[in-house]
């Protein structure tokens, strides 16, 4: 028993540690699965900027029309718009930094930025 008197300290942090350890594996499993944000812009101008892993709708509106941004399961993707061409609707889902879906009737950009945290490539520059 004197043992475990003299190292129940180590023990301890020996726990806490691993515990961290756990902890900080976690969140870079976590962050490397992010997929960043996503910027939604107006004319040139950043209206919003969401996280692409949570779940949103986000009704864009404009002076040429509507858009409606759906983010879905780290994706995101224009659900409706009343723009003419519906090229904005047609382009699909977009989760990758430096894609991007256009609606240019209505002036509309939605680029996919990395996250502030960075991934390895952010750290590397
Ligand atoms: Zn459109």
């Amino acid at each position: 028993m004197d043992w475990l008197k003299t190292h129940r300290n180590d023990l301890l942090l020996i726990a806490a540690l691993l515990v961290l350890a756990g902890a900080l594996a976690l969140f870079l499993h976590l962050s490397r699965h992010d997929g960043g944000y996503v910027s939604v812009s107006v004319g040139g101008e950043v209206v919003a900027r969401l996280p692409l892993d949570e779940d949103a709708s986000l009704p864009i509106g404009t002076e040429g029309g509507n858009n409606l941004l759906v983010i879905e399961d780290g994706t995101a993707r224009m659900e409706s718009a009343d723009c003419p061409d519906l090229l904005c609707v047609k382009m699909g889902a977009v989760r990758y930094a430096g894609e991007s879906i256009v609606c240019l009737p209505h002036q509309v950009v939605i680029t996919v930025e990395e996250g502030p945290d960075g991934g390895f490539d952010a750290a590397a520059r």
